[in-house]
């Protein structure tokens, strides 16, 4: 994936930055109890699709995206310093994405003017998952910040955050 500097646009984007949900992929599998009234499930089978079954929407490349007509054109298409709700209908790091995830990586990358906020019912899978692309090291964090919260019915959520190019992990509520 093609790595653009995004430095300049940064300081230079008068718009305003927006809070927007960027579903990559869809669907899911159940991981635990805290995901008994899921809305993914609820939503999908209520137009007969099969919720199981995880695939790339249309939004994949979302934050990268670039406008091509209008004031704005050659910006991307998502303000600087924008929050972004990352794959809230499925969960980051579902096995089945292993596939897609670093590419999700490397756009984050590139935006790391904006906020990535995402929940996950797979904790257990952030260490092992996380970056692996040519711009860092294995287990490197991109540049930006990102919010990764593991939440369940215990009421335990263990989070990362980036501290500099380490990831704290830690138990406790946020
Ligand atoms: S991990 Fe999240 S999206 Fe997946 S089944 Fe559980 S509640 Fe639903």
């Amino acid at each position: 994936m093609e790595q653009l500097s995004f430095i300049e646009e940064k300081y230079n984007d008068p718009r305003p930055p927006l809070a927007l949900n960027w579903n990559l992929w869809h669907g899911c599998t159940r991981a635990s109890t805290g995901c008994l009234h899921c809305y993914v499930y609820r939503r999908d089978e209520s137009i007969g699709k099969d919720p199981t079954i995880l695939h790339k929407t249309d939004n994949f490349n979302l934050p990268v995206r670039r406008l091509r007509s209008g004031q704005y054109k050659g910006m991307y298409k998502v303000p600087c310093g924008s929050h972004i709700y990352t794959c809230f209908s499925s969960d980051f790091f579902h096995p089945d994405a292993d596939g897609w995830r670093n590419d999700a990586w490397e756009m984050m990358h590139e935006r790391s003017d904006c906020t990535f906020f995402m929940i996950t019912k797979r904790p257990e899978r952030i260490a092992d998952h996380l970056p692996n692309g040519s711009t860092y090291k294995k287990g490197e964090i991109p540049n930006g910040k990102y919010y990764v919260s593991g939440v369940d019915t215990s009421g335990a959520n263990s989070w990362v955050q980036p501290d500099g190019d380490k990831c704290r992990r830690t138990n406790s509520a946020w």
